[in-house]
């Protein structure tokens, strides 16, 4: 197996893929690799907020004010969190996140993904299916998931 030089770190701003970050970043440093940093802006969000906003802002406007503010949400996260490390880039678009996960892993010949087992919200999951699983399922690149345990009571 080859060194990873690409690792794509899909990150939802959730706590399991905060940690899943912290793991794509410690596996980057280890292989001195190139850190892509991936946020997808749901489609599934977008069609809620349009039926929502349809009437009183166009869509386009919406879409965009959108993608800038998860732009800004990304700039800010990767301050905070890649302080040490500049070997990075990061990428926000709109779309079906594991759709858009597959095919920026395709298309920059990431050779390895990382990402949560869960993500921010559990309703999302049971109407939409599990993004990670799908990932798991249809990606060409090996796929490490990550899952946050949560502390023993
Ligand atoms: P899920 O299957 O939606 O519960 O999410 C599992 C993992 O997929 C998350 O922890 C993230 O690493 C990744 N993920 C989910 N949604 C997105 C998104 N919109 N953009 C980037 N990564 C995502």
């Amino acid at each position: 197996m080859q060194p990873f030089k690409t690792i794509l770190a899909a990150v939802d701003f959730s706590e399991n893929s905060d940690h899943a970050f912290d793991c794509a970043l410690m596996m980057a440093k280890k292989f001195d690799a190139h850190l892509m940093v991936l946020h997808v802006v749901s489609e599934q969000v977008d069609v809620d907020l349009r039926t929502y906003y349809g009437s009183t802002i166009p869509f386009e406007k919406l879409e965009e004010d959108v993608i800038s503010a998860a732009e800004t949400m990304m700039t800010d996260y990767c301050a905070r969190k890649l302080r040490e490390y500049d070997n990075y880039s990061t990428v926000t678009i709109g779309g079906l996140p594991y759709r858009e996960i597959l095919r920026t892993a395709r298309e920059q010949h990431a050779d390895l993904v990382v990402l949560g087992t869960h993500g921010r919200t559990g309703l999302d999951h049971m109407i939409f299916g599990s993004t990670a699983e799908r990932v798991v399922r249809l990606s060409d690149s090996p796929v490490m998931t990550i899952r946050t345990r949560k502390p023993e009571r």
